[in-house]
């Protein structure tokens, strides 16, 4: 069960909403705790400002999901909700948390963003690594801690994305987890979408996971970005054919 009491975890995912981390990597997250790895998920807020909804029912939404995701840890810093400030006390408590799980990989989401508390967690999350690895900042307890990794999530953006993950044996728990969701996303709903406002989020994910999927040789997948350059070591065990 996912406590709301850090624990040290292989892989943190950060978001601005308690479903953004299910809808942008929710097939990632689950894939990770298939491979053994320890996961969690910080929420920047609560969701008191969404039109549907209100903060217990998220939390408890969150907490569904967090299950079928397989989380070891879920956290929530009641950050104003459509109000994340780009600020010095944001990034400290970030990075008390970076601190307290000591991730070797963090998802962020992606540097360009329609909704600005996306972008604000973007900026606020990628900050936080930095500070909590800082030996001498005292407003921190605890050991310095840097994540190795840092990932973005890129989907619902028209680019280039860096790699890809099959999520082909995650993608049903995706689905489920996501549905947790019933303030945000009832069932028959297609309106109900804040990510692509017109549209069923199920049917969203359902084409771009189908459409990422088939752009490398795989049923299902989703798409991340990273900011260095990737290393491999022998070409000819690289997957995806090129023709
Ligand atoms: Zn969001």
């Amino acid at each position: 069960m996912a406590s709301n009491k850090p624990t040290k975890l292989d892989a943190l995912a950060i978001a601005a909403h308690r479903d953004d981390i299910e809808i942008t990597c929710g097939g990632l997250m689950i894939k990770l705790h298939d491979l053994g790895h320890t996961t969690g998920a910080l929420d920047l807020t609560q969701g008191e400002m969404g039109t549907l909804g209100d903060e217990e029912d998220r939390a408890r939404e969150a907490g569904a999901a967090a299950e079928i995701m397989g989380l070891s840890y879920r956290g929530n810093l009641a950050f104003p909700d459509a109000a994340i400030e780009y600020d010095r006390p944001s990034r400290i408590k970030i990075a008390q948390v970076l601190r307290d799980t000591r991730p070797e990989l963090v998802i962020l989401p992606y540097w360009q963003q329609r909704h600005p508390d996306h972008l604000t967690a973007h900026l606020l999350g990628f900050d936080a690594c930095f500070l909590a690895g800082l030996k001498k900042l005292d407003e921190l307890s605890g050991e310095p801690h840097r994540p190795r990794k840092i990932i973005y999530c890129s989907s619902f953006r028209d680019i280039k994305h860096s790699f890809y993950v099959d999520i082909t044996e995650q993608k049903e728990r995706k689905d489920r987890a996501v549905s947790c969701y019933k303030s945000q996303f009832a069932q028959g709903e297609a309106s109900r979408n804040i990510f692509a406002p017109g549209h069923n989020i199920h049917e969203y994910m359902e084409h771009t996971q189908r459409y990422y999927g088939q752009r490398v040789g795989v049923t299902y997948a989703e798409v991340f970005s990273i900011k260095e350059n990737i290393l491999i070591d022998n070409p000819l065990t690289m997957p995806v054919k090129s023709i």
